[in-house]
């Protein structure tokens, strides 16, 4: 295939798979399986990619599967998609509504999934005809949900030899058609941390021979967020948000222990790898001017997810290239976190945003809700820009910088 016919050779594939795609798009919507569970939906995928010729392996929990396209050692190109639904219910009114009580594909990842199966059988046509300057890995991630699905594609060695890596996310307040991209953190980093401070406890009468607890507890409390604005960059918008806090039962006795419980989120990798260190270093020394012990526990869930500037580049030309000069807009910035960004811990690649509102509706939907649906012909949009997307930068090179690419304007 001469790569100057890849829009008409996409327009010729999705006119004979679209429906195709649709209908697996509604199969996993009406059965959705929560992160772990995703068997039925594995096989389902197996079978297809079985029966295109290629020979998909299902990671070692059971759910989830690689499949390599091509036969070339480089460069290796990553397209991921996530399988698992949410353990909500699915309110919505549609033929295709959820068949399981208490799960729902509210997060769009049935889609996904559709646009990752329709992206490998067009790559593998690609394959076949002798025509792909490289090799692809789709990577059918479950769990993202629970978290880490990703954690298990990368303990499998499933991004060992990718060179970059791509993935989608659908957007409901994007029109379909349009696809958002950022250059740097376009999801947070949220983790959770708890603070137990422990002390001797005693009368409020004599707080000077104990340790008077719920006063340290308190400097904790407010010191900690202030210290933080001044020991990190403010640009990296690490922010500390208390949810919980507890101790003592009476009113004139000091207590022996107490806890407060919050989240940290941020949008800068390096900010987000010191942050235990930090805090922890913080908390002692506040600690040890009131004569309680602190302890820290903090519990990692994602990193921000950062995409790297050359392929938010390759996104972005890819779609000038398949979707038109005026699909391409700026994606905000949002705290939610996301797995995929474990992948860009190791190579570089971008998460694109990708619309899902029919246009001209005026549809107010958010994901995570229960009435959370697409225009479905955003599947066919995803397929175009994945496609195009793992050809240009096959096309841009491996590890290596690759060419620069025409038509792309950065702010
Ligand atoms: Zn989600
Ligand atoms: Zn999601």
């Amino acid at each position: 295939m001469a790569e100057h016919d890849l829009e008409g050779e996409l327009d010729a594939f999705l006119a004979g798979h679209q429906a195709e795609l649709v209908d697996f798009r509604r199969d996993l919507h009406a059965h959705p399986e929560i992160g772990y569970h995703e068997h039925r939906t594995t096989r389902r995928i197996k079978l297809r990619l079985e029966a295109a010729g290629l020979q998909p392996k299902v990671l070692p929990k059971g759910t989830g599967l690689l499949v390599d396209i091509g036969s070339g050692t480089e460069p290796v190109v990553g397209l991921r998609a996530d399988l698992d639904a949410l353990p909500i219910s699915d309110e919505k009114n549609a033929p295709y509504r959820s068949a399981i009580p208490g799960a729902c594909h509210a997060c769009g990842h049935d889609a996904h999934t559709a646009i990752l199966l329709g992206a490998g059988l067009f790559l593998a046509r690609t394959a076949a005809a002798g025509a792909l300057p490289g090799r692809v890995r789709l990577i059918f991630q479950p769990a993202e949900e629970v978290p880490c699905g990703a954690l298990d594609v990368l303990a499998a060695g499933g991004i060992a030899s990718v060179d970059r890596v791509f993935a989608l996310h659908c957007d409901p307040k994007l029109d379909r058609g349009k696809i958002g991209t950022r250059v740097g953190a376009i999801t947070a980093a949220c983790d959770k941390i708890t603070v137990r401070v422990t002390g001797p406890g005693g009368h409020t009468a004599r707080p000077h021979l104990t340790a008077d607890l719920v006063y340290g507890l308190g400097k904790i409390i407010t010191e900690l967020p202030a210290a933080l604005s001044r020991r990190v960059d403010p640009r990296s918008s690490l922010s500390l948000v208390w949810g919980h806090v507890s101790a003592g039962a009476a009113a004139n006795a000091i207590p022996d222990d107490g806890l407060v419980e919050g989240t940290v989120r941020c949008l800068d990798d390096d900010a987000w790898h010191a942050a235990p260190d930090l805090l922890k270093a913080l908390i002692d020394s506040v600690a040890s001017a009131y004569g309680v012990v602190a302890d820290l526990s903090y519990v990692r869930n994602v990193p921000p997810t950062i995409n790297e500037a050359m392929s938010t580049a390759m996104v972005e030309a890819a779609a000038d290239r398949v979707l038109g000069a005026d699909s391409v807009v700026p994606a905000p910035q949002s705290l939610g976190g996301e797995d995929f960004a474990w992948y860009l811990e190791s190579v570089p690649g971008a998460l694109a945003r990708l619309g899902t509102r029919k246009p001209g509706s005026g549809d107010d939907l958010d994901i995570h809700q229960p009435t959370f649906d697409i225009d479905e012909s955003a599947i066919g949009v995803g397929v175009r820009l994945m496609v195009a997307t793992a050809l240009t930068a096959m096309c841009g090179g491996g590890s290596a910088a690759p060419e620069p690419l025409p038509g792309i304007a950065r702010a």
